[in-house]
């Protein structure tokens, strides 16, 4: 069993730290086969991926893919998405009212921050992307002598007044009928709230639901819980899903390459939704 799929990484389209063209080159260069690059709540990665490989010769296989942060009773559960290009338009209109909201989040604690000292005058707003904290981070991690992007939550973000920041997240069951009535294969990302396996009755909803694969393999799931998962998938009839969560050079515990999946399951998607 070939394990060459990483169906979970960010690009500069949302917190992530490398543009597409070269996050494909440094996969193929790692001998991934197929890859996803699953910005949040967007889709413009998947469009400017397709121009990319109309003009080159990549041999990589792209699934265009996406990831949704969703709330279920409570629960911050993130989806992932993968999806036929033709849907692109009715995708996007699902997405654009998730991505206003977080950027009006991000505007708010940007307000919250300045006045402490930091200069946001050179932070972008540019509306094809989807902001989120970890952008913030990224970017006072780089304009100040903080030393790492953990330092720098410590520091000013995870007490940011967090009440009135709290992230105003869709209902998952909401995205997920509204899903259901495109081509596309939905999965739960990296599913850690299993450490009390108790939610896995989340899980047994949400599949009701149109969810038809976990992650098991993720940089945030320990071992012993991917052995508990993967069993838990195979006994339902689902597909293992994973990668590597890759957001770029300083976030280094989510290595490319290292959280590769089988190749079936990228196979599967494929001929799910039609492509190629
Ligand atoms: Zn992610």
């Amino acid at each position: 069993m070939e394990r060459q799929a990483d169906l979970h990484t960010h690009s500069t389209f949302s917190d992530g730290e490398m543009s597409v063209g070269l996050l494909l080159q440094k996969a193929q260069s790692l001998g991934i086969k197929y890859i996803s690059v699953t910005d949040h709540e967007n889709t413009r990665q998947n469009e400017y991926i397709q121009e990319i490989l109309r003009y080159t010769n990549f041999e990589i296989k792209v699934i265009p893919g996406i990831e949704i942060s969703t709330d279920y009773q409570s629960h911050e559960i993130h989806i992932v998405v993968y999806y036929h290009p033709e849907e692109t338009k009715e995708i996007n209109a699902i997405l654009e009212p998730l991505r206003e909201k977080k950027l009006n989040r991000v505007k708010r604690i940007i307000k919250e921050i300045e006045p402490l000292g930091f200069n946001f005058k050179k932070f972008s707003l540019d509306n094809s992307r989807t902001f989120n904290r970890m952008c913030i981070a990224r970017y006072m991690y780089y304009n100040s002598n903080l030393k790492t992007i953990e330092e720098v939550f410590k520091k000013y973000l995870d007490n940011n007044n967090k009440e009135k920041n709290k992230s105003e997240y869709p209902n998952t069951k909401e995205i997920l009928s509204k899903l259901s009535k495109l081509n596309c294969f939905v999965g739960i990302a990296h599913p850690d709230f299993l450490k009390d396996w108790d939610k896995i009755k989340i899980i047994q909803e949400l599949i009701k639901e149109g969810i038809k694969g976990i992650e098991y393999h993720h940089p945030i799931i320990p071992d012993y819980l991917e052995t508990k998962v993967l069993n838990f998938i195979q006994e339902n009839g689902l597909i293992p899903l994973g990668g590597s969560d890759f957001h770029g050079y300083d976030t280094k515990r989510r290595e490319l390459g290292k959280y590769n999946i089988p190749n079936s399951s990228a196979e599967y998607i494929m001929k799910y939704l039609k492509l190629f």
